[in-house]
């Protein structure tokens, strides 16, 4: 007999029922489960730098992966609820009125998310977040977490030692059963009334895009857990996981890299699952520089996750885990970071790769990390407001490696090399010596 006293699921970046462990474990206690989820907003501390809204591609894709997510749900009978605002005050609103006391989540190691959940506790909730976006587990790691390594090599040193015999990765199934909570079609309306708004396709079709997804149906390159499979069938069928280490730094095209990205952000496909498709690729084809090497970055992904977990908030000071913070230009800085943002800089890479970025929501790893460097190093510009915009703008922004690779171009993470400079001539000519990216993002397409 099912108790009828709901639970409330809170979707946080985690937006799959496959290999979820938190979802796993809250289908696990049986009980009527009702969904929620909140439009993605910009973390309160950053909005000093006036990026206020998440832009129009990162919501776009965002939207693209609730409603498969709606859809997957509904099979089992659980409404998902798209809520906007703080959620502590929504979430209150909600829970007291299906009478929940219990939510159930994602842990992010992130300030502004952990103050969420302590905020929610602290009203009363039994709140259980579960850790679930990493390739391993916590005691898997061959050392303890306040112990992870300073420099990333001697991280991945230990894990790939560890790691023999590799062990087989299994993605967690989705569970069968599930036991939706009813909600009245009326009382749903009042909580999100604007669920209705239409899908914004034609954001998705811009052919300069290295990142070009259909929509919802009729494109090889689709939203949700379905569409990451689908995408992952084709990649790993094709031969650009052999052409990844010769072509990752490539600036145009779908090709030059893997564009896992957008699915993992938004968590509709889980790390693991991709590295389950990985190793089965290679056993399948054998392994590869290419496969070695998306491996390698799929352990930077992890790298900065277990950062957080180790240095939590500190990691968002303006000193980062340095004892002095670097200098910015005071006076001007926020016109500065008004010709950043808009492309007009007079350096042409650099406008180019940011209206990249504004127009499509998407850039390459080269790309961000000359805009990064560029902002810190030549601008100097605060990189904290830097981030704040790539939060904005990337439709596959994921706190954990924006802030880890923004403090690590700043030279304010833990590796004692320093900094990353990016000369920005040497850039132009290694990789756009011909101009065809500079003319693809000019002013006047
Ligand atoms: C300043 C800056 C900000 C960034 N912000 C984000 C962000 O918000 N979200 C995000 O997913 N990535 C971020 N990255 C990392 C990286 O640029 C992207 O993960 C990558 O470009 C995504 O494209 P891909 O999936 O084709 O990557 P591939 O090159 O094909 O790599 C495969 C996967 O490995 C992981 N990966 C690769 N490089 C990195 C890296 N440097 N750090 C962490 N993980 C990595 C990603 O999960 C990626 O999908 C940032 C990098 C920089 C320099």
């Amino acid at each position: 007999m099912t108790p009828s006293v709901p639970l409330v699921y809170w979707f946080r970046s985690d937006l799959r029922l496959r290999d979820n462990p938190a979802w796993v474990q809250a289908c696990a206690l049986n009980q009527q489960l009702l969904a929620v989820v909140f439009e993605p907003h910009i973390a309160s501390t950053e909005q000093r730098w006036g990026c206020l809204q998440p832009g129009a591609h990162r919501l776009a894709w965002w939207h693209a992966n609730v409603r498969a997510l709606q859809l997957e749900l509904a099979q089992h009978g659980v409404t998902l609820l798209v809520l906007r605002g703080k959620a502590v005050e929504v979430l209150q609103t909600v829970a007291n009125k299906v009478g929940a006391v219990a939510i159930h989540c994602e842990e992010i190691a992130a300030p502004y998310e952990r103050a969420e959940v302590q905020a929610l506790q602290h009203a009363g909730f039994e709140v259980h977040p579960h850790w679930g976006s990493t390739l391993f587990e916590e005691q898997q790691l061959p050392f303890a977490v306040d112990e992870l390594p300073a420099v990333f090599s001697q991280f991945r040193n230990l894990v790939e030692r560890a790691r023999t015999p590799v062990p087989v990765p299994v993605p967690l199934a989705a569970p069968q059963h599930v036991h939706g909570f009813s909600i009245a079609s009326e009382t749903a309306a009042s909580f999100a009334p604007w669920a209705a708004r239409p899908p914004a396709e034609q954001l998705c079709m811009d052919a300069r895009s290295a990142f070009i997804w259909g929509g919802e149906t009729g494109s090889a390159v689709r939203a949700g857990n379905a569409g990451a499979h689908a995408y992952l069938d084709a990649y790993f069928s094709s031969d650009r996981v052999a052409q990844y280490k010769a072509t990752r730094n490539g600036l145009i095209g779908m090709a030059y890299s893997s564009k896992w990205s957008p699915w993992l952000a938004v968590g509709a496909v889980s790390a693991r699952e991709i590295w389950e498709a990985l190793r089965t690729y290679e056993q399948r084809q054998g392994a590869n520089d290419g496969s070695y090497w998306l491996w390698f970055e799929l352990l930077w992904r992890e790298y900065f996750r277990w950062l957080h977990k180790q240095y939590g908030d500190a990691l968002y000071r303006r000193r980062g885990l340095s004892e002095i913070a670097r200098p910015v230009v005071a006076t001007k800085h926020q016109r500065t970071f008004a010709h950043w943002t808009q492309g007009r800089t007079g350096c042409e890479l650099v406008d180019a790769g940011m209206r990249e970025l504004a127009e499509s929501g998407y850039s390459s790893n080269r790309m961000r990390q000359i805009l990064a460097s560029y902002w810190i190093y030549d601008l100097s510009g605060d990189w904290r407001a830097g981030a704040a915009w790539f939060e904005a703008n990337l439709l596959d922004y994921d706190v954990y490696s924006n802030q880890g690779n923004w403090l690590y171009i700043a030279g304010l993470g833990t590796d004692p090399r320093g900094g990353r400079r990016f000369n920005v001539a040497k850039q132009t000519a290694d990789h756009d010596a011909d101009g065809q990216y500079r003319n693809l993002w000019s002013a006047s397409p």
